[in-house]
C-alpha cells in the first residue's frame, strides 16, 4: 500500500505554491517513515520554482532540508527505531555500486542520484516529492541522525546549507593558519562562517548588504568587507588561501580571483545558470584554481552533523508556519532573510 502524503507544490514556473496531495512508495523492509517536523527553504528550492535552469517538471513539491521523527521502521531497519529523530537531505538513493557511490561520493553517482524531489525513485516510475510535506519514506542508508543536543528546527538547514559548505571547507584543508573568504551571507554563507570559524580558520565575509556587517562578526567572522566598496576590496588583494562563493545571482568573480594568494582556490557553490566571466591572465599567472562543489556524500553528511553536535552549531533561522510558504519564498527572492527560513510542518 502506498503512503499517502500532502504538502505544497508549485504547478507552473514562477507560480505560488498551493496545497497538494500525493502518494509516496509503500515502505520496503529497509525503509523508515519520517513524520516531518520542519523543512528549511534553500535558494535551490527557489531556483526550481522559478525554473531558472529550465529543468523543473511541474507539479513539484520542493524541500530538501528535512527533519522529523520516525513513525515506522521496516523489518530490515537497524539504525533507527520509532520515535527517533531523523533527517533527509538532498538525495535519497543512488546506484550504490559505481566508483563514486563506493567512495562516499553518492552525489556524483554515474547512474544518477535519486533527488529528494523532482525526479523518480530507483524504479523510474514513482515520483519523488520533497520535504514541504507531511511525511517521507526513505531507505535507512540515506537517512541521517541529528545529534540530541541540537535544536531540531535550527538543525534542518544543516542538511543542505551545512553539508554544502562543510564539504569544500574540509576538502580544501580549512583550519588554523588558513585565511578563508566567504562571499555572500545567506543560508549557505552564514553556515560557512560558523563552520570555518569552528575549524579554526581566520574568516573574512564579503557581503553586498550593509545591514549584515554586524551580524557577520557575531557569526564568527574576524573581518567583514563591503563588496561594493572598491577601497575595501582592493585592500584584500592576494591575501586568501581559499574563498567560498555562495552568491545566488550573476556577479563579478574577477575581484575574488584577485583576492586569492598564488596557487589558491576560489570555489563556487551558487548555481544561477548565468555565465560568470574572469580574465585568464590572473588565473594563469597566479596558478590559481576556480572550482565548484556540490553538496556531499552520505557518510560525510553524517560527519558534518556530528561535528555540528560537538561544536553546538545550528543555523540562525526564522521559523514560520507551513502556511507562510509563499511569503517566505517571496522574501527569499528579495534577499530578505536572516539567515534561513524554516517551515513548521506539524500543522499540515
Ligand atoms: P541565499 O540564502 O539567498 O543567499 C545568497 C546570498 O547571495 C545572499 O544572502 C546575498 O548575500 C548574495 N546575493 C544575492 N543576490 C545577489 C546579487 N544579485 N549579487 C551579489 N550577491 C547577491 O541562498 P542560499 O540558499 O545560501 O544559496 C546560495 C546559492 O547556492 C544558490 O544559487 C543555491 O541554489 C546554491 N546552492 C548550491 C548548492 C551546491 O551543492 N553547490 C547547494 C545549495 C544551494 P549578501 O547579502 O551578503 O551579499
Ligand atoms: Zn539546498
Ligand atoms: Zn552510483
Amino acid at each position: 500500500m502506498t503512503t499517502h502524503s500532502k504538502g505544497y507544490a508549485a504547478f507552473k514556473k514562477d507560480g505560488d505554491l498551493a496545497p497538494f496531495e500525493f502518494d509516496r512508495r509503500e515502505p520496503k523492509p529497509n525503509d523508515i517513515v519520517i513524520d516531518i517536523a520542519y523543512c528549511g527553504i534553500c535558494h535551490s528550492d527557489l531556483h526550481v520554482v522559478e525554473d531558472s535552469m529550465g529543468m523543473t517538471r511541474f507539479p513539484v513539491v520542493p524541500g530538501h532540508e528535512v527533519v522529523g521523527h520516525v513513525t515506522h521502521v521496516g523489518p530490515g531497519v537497524t539504525r533507527f527505531k520509532v520515535g527517533d529523530r531523523a533527517a533527509v537531505g538532498c538525495y535519497t538513493d543512488s546506484c550504490r555500486v559505481c566508483e563514486p557511490c563506493k567512495s562516499d561520493m553518492q552525489h556524483m553517482c554515474v547512474e544518477g542520484l535519486t533527488g529528494t524531489f523532482g525526479g523518480f525513485e530507483r524504479d523510474g516510475k514513482q515520483q519523488s516529492w520533497g520535504g514541504f510535506s507531511k511525511n517521507y519514506v526513505i531507505d535507512q542508508d540515506y537517512a541521517y541522525r541529528i545529534p540530541d543536543n541540537l535544536d531540531l528546527a535550527a538543525a534542518a538547514p544543516l542538511l543542505c546549507a551545512g553539508i554544502t559548505t562543510y564539504s569544500p571547507l574540509r576538502k580544501w584543508g580549512v583550519g588554523p593558519g588558513k585565511k578563508v573568504g566567504i562571499v555572500g551571507l545567506g543560508g549557505l554563507g552564514h553556515m560557512a562562517v560558523k563552520l570555518a570559524a569552528a575549524m579554526g580558520a581566520d574568516v573574512t565575509v564579503f557581503t553586498g548588504s550593509k545591514g549584515k556587517l554586524e551580524d557577520a562578526k557575531k557569526l564568527g567572522a574576524n573581518t567583514v568587507i563591503l563588496s561594493s566598496d572598491p577601497d575595501q576590496m582592493n585592500g584584500q588583494m592576494g591575501r586568501f588561501d581559499f574563498i567560498l562563493d555562495t552568491v545566488s545571482a550573476p556577479h563579478d568573480i574577477q575581484s575574488y580571483v584577485n583576492c586569492l594568494k598564488p596557487m589558491a582556490t576560489l570555489c563556487l557553490l551558487g548555481i544561477d545558470p548565468a555565465a560568470l566571466s574572469f580574465s585568464p591572465i590572473g588565473v594563469v599567472f597566479g596558478q590559481k584554481c576556480i572550482a565548484g562543489s556540490l553538496i556531499g556524500g552520505v557518510n560525510e553528511t553524517q560527519q558534518m552533523l556530528d561535528f555540528c553536535g560537538e561544536k553546538n552549531i545550528t543555523a540562525d533561522i526564522e521559523l514560520l508556519p507551513a502556511q507562510a510558504i509563499n511569503d517566505a519564498f517571496h522574501r527569499l527572492s528579495k534577499n530578505d532573510v536572516k539567515y534561513r527560513f524554516v517551515l513548521d510542518m506539524a500543522a499540515l
